[in-house]
């Protein structure tokens, strides 16, 4: 049997950053795998960070982990939503690795005498790692997306890695997403395009598709302009409009032909069948839901960058799509619960849901704590993610089983009640980067919990692998004392022991919280089972209140 050739498609972003490079890599993909191709994404960093596993996602979003433990750009969260794929750390290329493995060669003398360049070694060596995913995914398509704008210094290793790449593979497509600007309604400018094409074609590469983030559709005459003056067919100029919900953009794109300019570039199959039903009655089920809108408050420190937290709002909306209900997702910071007397009811007291997502530090914890405190005294269900999960813990332990100031000793290291402890492989660990208990880990499920239930109802195995990150866990010590006041521990880690997913007792409503980040692992398609069930029981409170 011949070899399969493996085909390209380069996505890079020109004008300005923020044009959602991520959602149209993922969407392309979308439209690729609905005719039942095998596509994996690729994505270019072009920082000097090995990973963004120490950035502040303050900065710079969520830090989102790979089964294989690798901590990479939220671009990938995107992917994963859109195309139900658990992606390979290798597909995560950034600056800080191509570099160290130039130099760790170098230093081994692997050069052989050479003077080591961007051209032809670092080159080389993207383009043979995009070839080895290609190869190692037994992929038909690659998807690259290239970080960063076409113009910045930090990405123009890679794009001139692409354009190498462009003349040995007769199979590439590049395409460049741009902006196009309105002064005033109907007035649309397409000179930004053109300078940036221009900028393009400098480094020696033409795209053979434009695609157009813009306020109001793109006219036949910007079209034109856009065509005339960047060298490609009218035809492959598309419309990236505003849409109700990201997951909108495969369906877009797909009524404007899109397909049929991939196909004829990379050599595909033009008439193949696409199947995209299920994926277009889950966007109808966000954009025009049956049931009544659900108000969820997020409780967090990063609340005021939307970012840090995105998978978990994705998760959200993946499990409202499927409960076919609204969803009001609010953001409120833990900061603002601290204090002030009835400060906690006046600010939740609107909400159907509380959640509490994962986080690092001591600002803002106390405020989470009454916030926890807060649903299990009103039954407003709870669901906590990681630190949710060991705030969820402290709370029970003080205010039920009466060990007052039990906390973290992340938090606080004299506390009389550790209930929350260090894991003991952390203790001697004092680099920062990818030292924490990082990736997919199993969990056996307790028959008759909610957690059980639900990924069972799922139609999951009750042997389950979430993602995880973090140092910290339930101190072994107290499983049995919360155990005997009520805590239900409802998933475990079966070789360490370590406490994946706790509950509380029936009697206060709805409440469950794993150690694991399962939003990161809930996709459109598959959306993540607690999370369902924590909706549901949302729902179930609306229904009974009204
Ligand atoms: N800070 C906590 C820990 O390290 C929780 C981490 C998290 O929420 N990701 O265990």
């Amino acid at each position: 049997m011949a070899e399969k050739k493996t085909k390209f498609i380069v996505v890079a972003g020109s004008i300005m950053s923020g044009l959602g490079k991520g959602i149209l890599t993922s969407s392309i993909g979308k439209l690729l795998q609905a005719r039942g191709y095998n596509v994996i994404p690729i994505k270019f960093d072009g920082y000097l960070n090995v990973d963004c596993g120490t950035m502040n996602p303050f900065r710079h979003g969520e830090v989102f982990v790979l089964d294989d433990g690798t901590e990479v750009d939220m671009d990938f969260g995107t992917y994963e939503r859109f195309l139900n794929l658990s992606i390979p750390g290798t597909s995560s290329i950034t600056g800080g690795k191509v570099f160290s493995r130039i130099i760790e060669k170098e230093r081994k003398g692997e050069y052989l005498g050479r003077d080591v360049q961007f051209v032809p070694h670092l080159t080389d060596e993207i383009k043979d790692r995009v070839r080895e995913v290609g190869k190692k995914n037994n992929a038909d398509i690659v998807l690259i997306e290239v970080g960063g704008t076409v113009g910045d210094l930090e990405n123009g290793y890679f794009l001139e890695a692409m354009r190498q790449l462009s003349f040995e593979e007769d199979n590439l497509l590049f395409i460049q997403l741009t902006y196009v600007p309105s002064l005033s309604e109907g007035e649309l400018k397409t000179k930004p395009t053109q300078h940036a094409t221009r900028l393009l074609q400098s480094m020696g590469i033409q795209p053979h598709m434009v695609i157009c983030r813009e306020q109001e559709p793109l006219t036949e005459e910007a079209k034109k302009k856009i065509s005339a003056y960047c060298n490609v067919k009218e035809d492959a100029v598309f419309d990236d409009p505003m849409v109700r919900t990201v997951y909108e953009l495969p369906l877009v794109l797909e009524k404007q032909g899109i397909y049929k300019v991939i196909a004829e570039k990379l050599g595909l199959d033009e008439k193949r069948e696409v199947d995209l039903k299920e994926w277009k009655k889950a966007v109808d089920k966000i954009i025009e839901p049956k049931g009544k809108v659900l108000k969820v408050a997020i409780v967090g420190k990063y609340t005021a960058v939307k970012d840090a937290y995105v998978s978990v709002k994705e998760a959200l909306v993946h499990a409202a799509s499927a409960i076919n209900h609204g969803l009001e997702v609010k953001w409120v910071e833990s900061a603002d619960l601290e204090g002030t007397p009835g400060g906690v009811e006046r600010k939740l007291k609107e909400f159907d849901a509380i959640l509490v997502p994962g986080g690092f530090g001591k600002r803002g914890v106390e405020g989470k704590i009454n916030a926890i405190k807060w649903a299990r005294e009103n039954k407003v269900p709870y669901l906590g993610l990681c630190l949710g999960l060991q705030l969820m813990t402290v709370e029970y332990a003080r205010n039920i089983c009466g060990m007052n100031g039990a906390n973290s000793t992340e938090f606080d290291k004299e506390t009389k009640y550790p209930v929350i402890d260090i894991l003991p492989e952390q203790k001697k660990i004092t680099k920062m980067g990818a030292t924490m208990r990082l990736g997919a880990y199993d969990c056996e499920l307790k028959d008759g919990t909610i957690a059980y239930k639900s990924y069972e109802k799922s139609g999951r195995s009750t042997k389950i692998s979430e993602r995880h990150r973090h140092r910290y866990e339930v101190n072994p010590d107290f499983v049995e004392p919360l155990g005997n006041c009520g805590l239900v521990i409802s998933g475990t880690h079966p070789e360490s022991g370590v406490v994946e997913i706790v509950e509380w007792p029936e009697k206060f409503g709805f409440g469950a919280a794993t150690q694991a980040h399962i939003e990161l692992k809930s996709r459109l398609a598959e959306p993540a089972p607690l999370f369902v069930a924590f909706l549901k029981a949302a729902s179930e409170r609306v229904e009974r209140k009204s």
